[in-house]
């Protein structure tokens, strides 16, 4: 990686190809972007190691190697790869060459409909609502955020306990009509370790009748790299 201030730079913690563990690009062998630094600090957090920006490159590199891979499909990862200006410029770039599916924390804005209209077909957000059990609840945007998502977006709700779920159930509630309206797509997972998946399927069934009622998608899903490798393992 190189280190120079002449191009736009951008904090990359690592590049890798595996499988998607999660979301709608499940299975897919796929391209990880992991951006460096991030604006928050969740109690959960398994991506401590990308907090720090100490190796950057340059968005023309980033694609080159994208390319070199050959995965039509990129995931821009963290850390939080919509937080700060050359990062949100790969985003961009990124989507001008491949299908990316950017993981946000939903406490940064996304981009305005303007900026993006040009690629927005190949450019789709996974935003990670932060449940009370991350610490970082109040952080989340949202209220604001929700009206730029489409249906080829999907919220994502990592459940640590009942109390998290009860906070998401509230957040749903909020904007039901939205959700319904835009077809987002809504992912419920388990805090790693925390929860047991048979729990949070029990969970989703008693809700189901709710979720048609208000022709609400939604989908649990397993941290698959999770169960193929070990956990704690990086690059995977
Ligand atoms: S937003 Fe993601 S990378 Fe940032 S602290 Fe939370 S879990 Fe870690």
């Amino acid at each position: 990686m190189q280190n120079t201030q002449k191009t736009k730079l951008v904090p990359i913690n690592e590049i890798f190809v595996s499988i998607s563990g999660e979301g709608s690009t499940t299975g897919e062998i796929v391209t990880f972007v992991r951006t460096a630094g991030c604006n928050l600090r969740c109690s959960y957090c398994d991506t401590t190691y990308s907090f720090k920006e100490d190796d950057f490159m340059s968005i023309e590199e980033i694609i080159d190697i994208v390319k070199k891979n050959n995965t039509p499909t990129v995931v821009l990862t963290g850390g939080e790869p919509l937080f700060g200006e050359t990062k949100r410029d790969l985003a961009i770039e990124l989507a001008k060459h491949f299908n990316v599916y950017i993981e946000t924390n939903g406490a940064v804005p996304l981009f305005k409909e303007k900026e993006v209209e040009k690629v927005r077909k190949t450019l789709h957000y996974v935003i990670d609502y932060k449940t009370i059990s991350s610490g970082m609840n109040k952080r989340d945007l949202l209220d604001e955020n929700i009206e730029l998502l489409n249906e080829t977006d999907e919220i994502k709700f990592v459940v640590g306990n009942h109390e998290d779920y009860e906070g998401v159930l509230k957040v749903i509630d909020k904007h039901k009509e939205m959700i319904s309206k835009k077809k987002i797509n809504l992912l419920f997972g388990c805090v790693f370790e925390e929860i047991q998946p048979d729990e949070l399927v029990e969970m989703l069934k008693e809700k189901n009748d709710y979720f048609v009622k208000n022709n609400i998608k939604y989908k649990m899903y397993l941290q698959i790299h999770k169960f193929i490798w070990d956990p704690n393992k990086r690059g995977v």
